[in-house]
């Protein structure tokens, strides 16, 4: 199955994502995380990339199609993938359609302004592994440091308040006309995420999946 799961920042899409790809058996492609692993690296790519992401910024259409490209063509998506973060413009939807990419089900989760803020400001990662926690919805055993790979949490640069507000203004002007893109493939379903815990959301998820 090849899922799109799109929505504001801090919707909690990568926690959605990780539970699609644990009952699927597929993988997450996440372009954030993707383009994070090429700052830290300090590849070519990941300095061209480094002052779009502090700033809050999309990424050139071009660039992350090119990511994306390459990464589906990988084995492990053979039997289907989940993308996290992608596509975010309609550009970026049609050129998913050029490739042939058969896209299944597409989830758009909602989330209103005053709880993503609330919710990114508490928001924390792993500085090794990229895993997400918060200080009040998802605490980590120890705090400050990861679950997963004992790693340190921090911040993420882009998840400061006004980085957050110009990120929900990105998303509201060129990722939300997707809703309208796919709604017209029969293809999307929406979740409405707001005051619902993590794993309610997740529930909901998945029961649209099978819908
Ligand atoms: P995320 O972790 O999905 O919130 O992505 C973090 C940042 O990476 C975004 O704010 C963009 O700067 C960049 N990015 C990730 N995915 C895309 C995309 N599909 N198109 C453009 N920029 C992207």
């Amino acid at each position: 199955m090849n899922i799109i799961l799109f929505g504001p920042p801090g919707a909690g899409k990568g926690t959605q994502a990780e539970a699609i790809a644990e009952r699927e058996s597929i993988p997450t492609i996440s372009t954030g995380n993707i383009i994070r692993e090429a700052l830290k690296s300090g590849s070519e790519l990941g300095l061209q990339l480094k002052q779009y992401m502090s700033d809050g910024r999309l990424v050139p259409d071009e660039v992350v199609i090119g990511i994306i490209k390459e990464r589906i063509e990988k084995a492990d998506c053979k039997n289907g993938f989940i993308l996290d973060g992608f596509p975010r413009t309609i550009p970026q939807a049609e050129a998913l359609d050029k490739m042939g990419i058969r896209i299944d089900k597409v989830i758009e989760i909602e989330v209103s302004d005053d709880i993503i803020i609330n919710r990114m400001s508490g928001r924390r990662v792993c500085e090794v592994c990229g895993a997400s926690y918060h200080l009040v919805n998802k605490k980590p055993q120890k705090d400050g440091i990861c679950d997963k790979c004992n790693g340190t949490l921090v911040q993420r640069e882009d998840d400061h308040p006004d980085t957050v507000k110009n990120r929900l203004k990105i998303y509201r002007e060129q990722t939300k006309p997707l809703e309208v893109y796919y709604s017209k493939q029969g293809k999307l379903a929406v979740i409405q995420g707001d005051n619902k815990s993590i794993k309610e959301t997740v529930e909901l998820v998945l029961n649209a999946l099978e819908a």
